[in-house]
């Protein structure tokens, strides 16, 4: 650590690096509450502290493809109980291309349908109605996918 980082770090009363961290991250997790993206990607409930605050990514990359890393519509905000819980069950929900708002996309359809999750489950997990789950299960919307 260079002379002016101790410095700061010794007023900060925590590591340089640490800090900024954490300033990015309530900068982020303040954006992310005016823009009302707060809703949990896993639960879909609202991530009310900062401290529960966690981004994942919605499509593992890990093994898979390193361009998933990178790719914003593959970032999800969650709570971090849900994101590492979702972690240990791994693959199923980790494939999901749900994008925590109320808007589906082809991958979301095929998954939807190939799903033997109960509607209820579903329309939490992709943060759409029941309605919207019955219909696309049923193939009453999204005919073309
Ligand atoms: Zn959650």
């Amino acid at each position: 650590m260079n002379k002016n980082n101790v410095k700061k770090s010794e007023q900060l009363g925590m590591p340089f690096g640490t800090a900024c961290g954490r300033l990015r991250k309530m900068v982020l997790f303040d954006l992310v509450q005016k823009l009302k993206l707060d809703k949990c990607f896993q639960c879909g409930v609202k991530i009310v502290d900062i401290e529960n605050f966690s981004i994942e990514h919605k499509v593992v990359w890990l093994n898979n493809d390193s361009n998933l890393f990178w790719d914003l519509d593959n970032i999800a905000f969650s709570h971090r109980s849900c994101n590492s819980s979702a972690a240990r069950k791994s693959t199923i929900k980790a494939k999901g291309e749900a994008t925590g708002l109320a808007k589906l996309t082809d991958g979301d359809i095929s998954i939807i349908r190939n799903s033997e999750k109960s509607l209820h489950k579903l329309a939490r997990n992709f943060g759409v109605s029941r309605n919207t789950i019955r219909d696309v299960v049923r193939g009453n919307t999204w005919k073309h996918v």
